[in-house]
């Protein structure tokens, strides 16, 4: 029988709620055959913890970047961004993006802020982690114009419709499915699922948000990442074996290419 190995594309494990819990999260782990997890930044503040955890355990790696979230902010540099990317840990740039959802007004300071994560990326050549929430045009515009293609990346939680998968498949973006394709009002992403083809798709928690059922409302946990390669098997009706072993090659070739 085939063992099973997961990867969790996109988590917060330095977050309260989780980094107080890491031996049981990481045996939670081991119990679901999750082998690896990205640990996302999400600004420079909390990218030493981030690191951290990347560099104490070998099945952790981590990333670099400030989320369109984070408002006021101090500024920060390209370069600045390149110097932490060049860690042997640090296997991607982001989470960067758009969200026009979480902040309204004149938001000209996240597209300068994203195409400074893209120039990064460009830099050291590492693949972007790509945030999108209300602004699918403007994030596949400004990932065009700045030849984004050049380094790839994944649209992390996709919840955009197909239109904008091909849009990113086309600039060689893969496309990361979270515990929102077990929630019951999801049938539009079930249906971009079905249609994204097996060798575009990577899997992911985003813990502590957004646990899958039969979890939903509570912490979620990279241990859970399994519940939603479930649903993808019984999406495009194949076997759970072949959703982990497309997702974690993905994984591996997309963040790690040279191993
Ligand atoms: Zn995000
Ligand atoms: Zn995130």
């Amino acid at each position: 029988m085939m063992q099973l190995n997961f990867v969790d594309s996109h988590c917060h494990l330095n977050f309260p709620g989780l980094a107080e819990q890491l031996a049981s999260i990481r045996e939670n782990m081991a119990n679901n055959q999750v082998g690896h997890a990205l640990c996302i930044s999400v600004n420079l503040q909390d990218y030493p913890q981030v690191l951290a955890l990347a560099e104490q355990h070998e099945n952790f790696y981590a990333t670099v970047g400030i989320h369109p979230d984070y408002e006021d902010i101090p500024e920060f540099t390209v370069e600045q961004l390149v110097d932490f990317a060049h860690h042997p840990k640090v296997v991607g740039i982001g989470e960067t993006g758009l969200d026009y959802f979480r902040l309204t007004g004149d938001l000209e300071w996240q597209r300068e802020r994203f195409r400074k994560h893209i120039r990064a990326a460009k830099q050291v050549n590492k693949p972007l982690i790509i945030h999108t929430r209300a602004a699918a045009v403007d994030t596949i515009r400004i990932l065009q114009e700045e030849q984004a293609e050049q380094v790839g990346g994944v649209m992390h939680c996709f919840t955009e419709s197909y239109q904008v998968a091909q849009q990113a498949m086309a600039l060689g973006f893969y496309i990361s499915i979270s515990g929102i394709v077990t929630f019951k009002n999801a049938s539009d992403l079930r249906e971009v699922v079905r249609q994204v083809p097996l060798d575009r798709l990577l899997i992911e928690t985003d813990s502590p948000y957004l646990a899958p059922v039969p979890f939903r409302g509570k912490t979620n946990q990279p241990a859970y990442v399994r519940y939603v390669a479930e649903e993808i098997a019984k999406i495009k009706g194949i076997s759970l074996e072949q959703v982990a072993q497309s997702t974690t090659s993905n994984f591996f070739k997309l963040f790690l290419p040279h191993l």
